[in-house]
Parts: structure tokens; C-alpha cells; sequence
């Protein structure tokens, strides 16, 4: 690459940046160019358990979340390239102590259109026979809810966007960004210059060691998660639908034919790096362990499961654990989305609309892009939902 040219730079080739690259071709911003440091997909995206749902505990994330799985399960329709999305459903176990909140959460979710019930336990297993409910008051059921392939959702959108006239270049670190008399005028690579009059930065937990420097801190935490892969036994092998655990925080679905993907998110099973570089990228063994144990409690067929081996990857959390769209209020020019906190890669149609329109129009046409500001931390207004369940690092 020698020195260019560019309207709009977009740093980092996860699902975030991709989809903001497509859209702004689509809406048409002129020369749009991404960079990504290593390959696409290679930071957390390419590890997601790109698990799709409605269901959430804010109003404005129901809405974004409806529109974004409508998408996944017409995206060869309105993007273009096969995901693999399945629609196996979701189901959803709560201990007692989550019932009220549940109930107001499944209200205010159906309130809005989401495809969602409340089931006792009982009821669950009709769904996943396999299930021992013991322990269980309430469960969640999204039918509509499924899971696609991340990296083939990320090559997607940059293919829709090369097609559109963006340029997508890898394997080229963004080192620096230029800010000349309070606003960009480049971005830095390893490999040549860009100017610029506009950036956004959608770098995962490594965001920060570029905007930092030169515009401000956002708080964002690089926080381990493990992942663990097995082999379904034959007792398991027709099941198809998302357990998610909120009584143990292990959460299993299938994966590629008999496989099974297992992760955990409660208390304990996070841990923050101040330097996301420093994450391993094998899960511990003791991890691995826990994740079966308490994936054979709920389904005790899982005992018999033949482990394939895990891995780490890390979450880039914020203290409401919702991610952070904006204009940096100290460099014109400069646009953040980063800090998905694990819940990024159902949104990533949406986000990507979101940021394409507020980059080129300073808002977004329907939903509430400032929700998401940085400054929601300092004014005391965090994203919070109002019937949180217990113990979990997102809603
Ligand atoms: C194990 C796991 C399970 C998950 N499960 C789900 C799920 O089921 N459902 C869901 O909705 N979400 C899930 N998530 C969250 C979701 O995957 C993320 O929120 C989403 O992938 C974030 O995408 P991103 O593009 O912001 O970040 P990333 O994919 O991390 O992309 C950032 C990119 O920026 C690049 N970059 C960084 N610095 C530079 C630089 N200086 N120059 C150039 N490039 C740079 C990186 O190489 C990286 O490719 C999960 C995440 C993990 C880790």
C-alpha cells in the first residue's frame, strides 16, 4: 500500500467493523477503507459463540436486537453470502430467585413483538427432553433464536462492502492516528499512510492504544473467557437447541454436526487483563473440567461427552457491559464502537446501520444511538436494566 486517500477509515476487521464498513458503502460515503491488523475475524469475533436472540433487558436493545435477527434469518436475502444460521431456539433456565424479574423481562419483551414464553421447568423438557430441571423455577423460550458462523458472517460484510467500493486491507497494523489542530487528518499503518478527515475505531479491547494517546480513555476491560469443544454422545446427538444455565452460568450449543461448544459467565468465571495480549489462548484444564461438570448436571448425558479441547478468547467489557458509540468530544472526526462486552455479534447488523448513519448524518434515523455515549458513564446514566437478573457480566 502506498500513501491514499480516504473519507472514512474504519480500524479493525471484526463483525463491528465490517458491518460499518458495508453500510457505509451502501449509504454511499465515498472512499471507505478498513484495516485490520491481522486477518479478518481474527480478534473476538472469529472465536463467538455468535449466538443470535431477542431477548434482552432494555427496551432499546429488544428493538435492536428484533431488527438484527430478522436480518440473520434473511441474510443471504439482505446481505449476501451463507452465514450457516440456525434456528434451533433458545432455552433459558432461571433459579427461583431470577422468577420476578423473568416475568417483568418476558412481559416487556413480548410487550414489543420479540417470539418469546415463559415455561415451567416441566414444560422446558418438552423442548430438550435430555434436561434435569432440578433447581429450575422458570424457564425462557425464544423458537426464533439460533446461532451462525462468525467468521463467515465477518467475510460477508466485507464482501458486500468490497462489492459496494470499500477497500479492505489486512495484515497492516494501524499504529497511529494523526490529529492536527483538534481534529484527524491520518491514520498511521505499518504500511503507508491514509489521510483522512474521519476514523472509527472499532478495535475490540485494543481500541484504547489508539484513541488514548491522542482523544480520551474509554473504560474498556479486556476480560477472559474459556470455551470448551466436545464431541455429543448419541443420547445428545438430536438435540439442537441453546441451553443457557443462569443457575450454573455454563451455556452449551451445538456445534458443527455433533459437536457441542460450552462457555460459562457467572460469578468466578471471568477474569480481567490489563493488557488483552497477555490473555492465554488454551483454556485451563480446570476450566475445561467445570464447564463439563456443570454441562453434565443439566443434561447428565453430557457425562458422557468426548472433549475436544478449549480455547480463550476475551470480552471487551464496559461498567454497564454495553458497548460505547459515539463522536469523541476532544478530536473531530474520530468515532468509537467498541466494548460489546460479549454481545456484540447478534447486533453487528444493526451497529453497523447505527454507526454508518451517525458518522454521516450525526444520528441514527430510529434507534437511540446516544443511549450508547461515553459520557453516560460520568453523567451517572449507565445502560442498566431495570429487572437485572443475578450474577451475570451482561444483560
Ligand atoms: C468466546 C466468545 C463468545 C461470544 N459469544 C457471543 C454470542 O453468542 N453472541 C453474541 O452476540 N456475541 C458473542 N460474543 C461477543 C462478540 O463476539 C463480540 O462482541 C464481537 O465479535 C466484537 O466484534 P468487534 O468487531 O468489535 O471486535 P473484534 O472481533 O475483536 O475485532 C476487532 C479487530 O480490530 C483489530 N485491531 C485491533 N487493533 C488494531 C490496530 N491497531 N490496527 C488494525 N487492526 C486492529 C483486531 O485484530 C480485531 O480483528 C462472544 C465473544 C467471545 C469472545
Amino acid at each position: 500500500m502506498t500513501n491514499q486517500t480516504a473519507d472514512v477509515v474504519i480500524v479493525g476487521g471484526g463483525v463491528i467493523g465490517t458491518s460499518i464498513a458495508m453500510h457505509l458503502a451502501m449509504i454511499g460515503s465515498g472512499r471507505v477503507v478498513l484495516v485490520e491488523q491481522g486477518h479478518l475475524a481474527s480478534g473476538a469475533s472469529g472465536l463467538s459463540g455468535a449466538m443470535v436472540r431477542e431477548h434482552y433487558l432494555h427496551p432499546t436493545l429488544v428493538r435492536m436486537s428484533m431488527e438484527a435477527r430478522s436480518v440473520f434469518h434473511n441474510f443471504a436475502e439482505v446481505i449476501g453470502g451463507d452465514v450457516r444460521f440456525r434456528n434451533t431456539g433458545r432455552l433459558q433456565l432461571f433459579p427461583e430467585h431470577d422468577e420476578p424479574a423473568v416475568s417483568a423481562n418476558v412481559a416487556m419483551n413480548r410487550d414489543l413483538g420479540v417470539n418469546i414464553e415463559m415455561l415451567t421447568p416441566s414444560e422446558a423438557t418438552r423442548v430438550v427432553p435430555q434436561l434435569d430441571v432440578s433447581g429450575i423455577a422458570v424457564c425462557g423460550y425464544e423458537p426464533d433464536a439460533g446461532y451462525a458462523d462468525p467468521v463467515a458472517t465477518t467475510y460477508a460484510y466485507a464482501d458486500r462492502a468490497r462489492t459496494l467500493g470499500a477497500e479492505i486491507i489486512t495484515q497492516t497494523p494501524v499504529n497511529e492516528l494523526i490529529v492536527s489542530g483538534g481534529r484527524i487528518t491520518a491514520v498511521e499503518t505499518a504500511d503507508g499512510r491514509i489521510e483522512t478527515d474521519t476514523v472509527v475505531v472499532a478495535a475490540g479491547s485494543r481500541t484504547n492504544r489508539l484513541v488514548g494517546p491522542i482523544a480520551e480513555q474509554l473504560p474498556i476491560t479486556a476480560t477472559r473467557v474459556q470455551m470448551a469443544h466436545f464431541f455429543r454422545p448419541p443420547a445428545l446427538e438430536s438435540m439442537s437447541t441453546i441451553v443457557i444455565d443462569r443457575s450454573t452460568g455454563a451455556y452449551l450449543r451445538e456445534d458443527a454436526g455433533r459437536g457441542a461448544l460450552v462457555g460459562a459467565e457467572g460469578p468466578g468465571d471471568l477474569s480481567e487483563f490489563e493488557n488483552p495480549d497477555d490473555i492465554p489462548r488454551n483454556a485451563d484444564h480446570e476450566m475445561i473440567e467445570s464447564l463439563w461438570r456443570r454441562a453434565s448436571m443439566r443434561l447428565p448425558d453430557f457425562a458422557a461427552a468426548i472433549c475436544r479441547g478449549g480455547y480463550s478468547a476475551h470480552y471487551d467489557m464496559t461498567p454497564d457491559g454495553n458497548p460505547i458509540i459515539d463522536q469523541s468530544t476532544n478530536v473531530a472526526g474520530l468515532f468509537y464502537a467498541a466494548g460489546f462486552s460479549g454481545h456484540g455479534f447478534k447486533l453487528s447488523p444493526v451497529i453497523g446501520r447505527m454507526v454508518a448513519e451517525l458518522v454521516l448524518h450525526g444520528e441514527c434515523s430510529d434507534h437511540p444511538v446516544e443511549r450508547f455515549r461515553l459520557s453516560r458513564f460520568a453523567d451517572g446514566d449507565p445502560l442498566l436494566a431495570e429487572h437485572p437478573y443475578q450474577g451475570t457480566s451482561h444483560q
